[in-house]
């Protein structure tokens, strides 16, 4: 191609331009499907209630939901930031089916003991099959039946699907359903030590993906429990209203789950393992799990990869779960407020909210730069914009509805918009869980269009791995 013949520095100059403009245009919000719900239902967990009430989601039966299309926004956007962390240390993603054979969690041992927890039925055929509550046994079923070659190891392998449980007591909404969206990855290493690499390099992606949506995740050591193991870790978010405790070293910041505890130490008083102080205990949101598996699957399963020097040898194994619908449902949960729902800037289901003119109005002669502004920060911005173009409405409306919705950023196009430089109202919401977890600062500014452009440059940033 003929960009090989570019200096490097005009490829650099030319790959920088097309990543900064883009054909995205800016959603309207007449367009977005808002219902009228006017019941407040505070039975269920806050952000569940919100959710309810703003057109992010509806019920279907006890612990089964929809995810409307502005909870599918949201949702679309935290995929997008797990698949980037998850690309960024070399795994592939990939589609599973989601029922299998039951008599594959007998091989690993998870059947009977685990029978209740599973839906398990039978096809026409009278074959008993599962709906995958997890996909060990899936991964270990496949791989055992293919040739695995050492060089082609670490394998990292990973999907984002419905994964099911059969919950005696759905609650909260999102939080614990019968059906649930998961990532999971699994990988593959030819020693312990490899195993244990790749073990501590997903470890830190989550640690990224946590980061990213400034949330505090703390990772506590955990009981691997039904799945089985070495040792495993696990991510919860601190919040009065999860259903898991964590107990809390106040001297050397190490968290261990109850599970963990119970198993570790038999009586009453809880200490630290790592330095003997006390512990405190909270109530929690598990939202990942990472187990360190060595051969609790690869050899029931017989999965073998063939080495350099044709040895047989059991593939060493790892698997990490991320609850993609729980994170959804618990960035809302943490950060809302009783009446005011609350989104980490990057999964809004909008970024920015551009407001013109209410139409008839004396200001409605810069309708048009209304819609210049939206189009120009849809362009050349990350962020994803939409217009409310409800003219009909008037300003201060359309800025509660945008504030309802959590989305970060307001901009109205109104009386100063008539001035010789055009300023424009800008209102950030800012919510960084990390720094203050009560404390909303809002950011007020009459702004031109390049300071606009620049501020939201600053708050949406063009991701550096793409
Ligand atoms: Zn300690």
């Amino acid at each position: 191609m003929k960009l090989i013949n570019k200096s490097n520095n005009e490829l650099r100059r030319l790959l920088h331009l097309s990543s900064s403009i883009n054909s995205k245009k800016p959603h309207r919000m007449s367009r977005v499907l808002l219902l009228d719900k006017t019941n407040f239902d505070n039975s269920i967990s806050k952000s569940f209630s919100l959710l309810k009430e703003r057109s992010f989601v509806a019920s279907n039966l006890s612990g089964l939901h929809y995810l409307l299309p502005l909870a599918t926004r949201s949702l679309t956007k935290l995929i997008s930031i797990i698949d980037q962390e998850m690309e960024a240390i070399g795994c592939e993603k990939m589609i599973l089916p989601t029922l299998g054979h039951s008599g594959l969690l007998k091989i690993s041992g998870k059947l009977p003991d685990h029978q209740q927890d599973v839906f398990i039925f039978k096809d026409r055929h009278g074959q008993d099959l599962f709906l995958t509550p997890t996909h060990e046994e899936m991964f270990c079923y496949w791989l055992s039946k293919e040739k695995i070659f050492e060089k082609q190891l670490p394998i990292y392998l990973y999907q984002i699907a419905s994964k099911y449980r059969d919950e005696a007591r759905p609650r909260s909404g999102l939080l614990r359903g019968k059906e649930f969206m998961m990532k999971d990855l699994y990988s593959f290493d030819a020693t312990e030590a490899d195993s244990q690499n790749s073990y501590n390099r997903v470890c830190q992606s989550y640690q990224n993906i946590f980061d990213r949506l400034e949330i505090n995740v703390i990772k506590v050591q955990a009981d691997p429990g039904a799945i089985g193991g070495n040792h495993s870790h696990e991510y919860h978010l601190i919040s009065d209203i999860g259903e898991d405790t964590i107990h809390l070293c106040s001297n050397c910041n190490q968290g261990f789950s109850e599970e963990y505890i119970e198993k570790q130490q038999s009586n009453q008083s809880k200490y630290c393992d790592s330095c003997n102080c006390d512990l405190q205990a909270k109530q929690s949101i598990e939202v990942g799990h990472a187990f360190y598996l060595a051969t609790r699957y690869t050899q029931p399963f017989r999965c073998f990869y063939r080495s350099k020097t044709n040895n047989y040898s059991l593939l060493q194994m790892g698997s990490y779960g991320l609850g993609v619908t729980r994170i959804l449902a618990s960035c809302a949960e943490i950060l809302s407020t009783p009446r005011q729902l609350k989104w980490p800037k990057q999964i809004a289901p909008f970024h920015v909210t551009v407001i013109p003119p209410k139409m008839n109005s004396k200001e409605s002669n810069v309708n048009q730069l209304a819609e210049d502004l939206a189009q120009q920060l849809a362009k050349y911005t990350n962020a994803d914009v939409v217009i409310d173009d409800r003219s009909e409405l008037t300003i201060g409306y359309r800025q509660v509805v945008s504030k309802c919705l959590g989305i970060p950023v307001n901009i109205i196009v109104g009386k100063k918009a008539q001035q010789e430089i055009p300023l424009f109202e800008f209102s950030y919401y800012r919510q960084n869980h990390r720094l203050d977890n009560d404390k909303v600062e809002t950011i007020k500014k009459d702004l031109s269009l390049s300071e606009i452009m620049e501020e939201i440059k600053l708050l949406f940033p063009i991701n550096d791995e793409n």
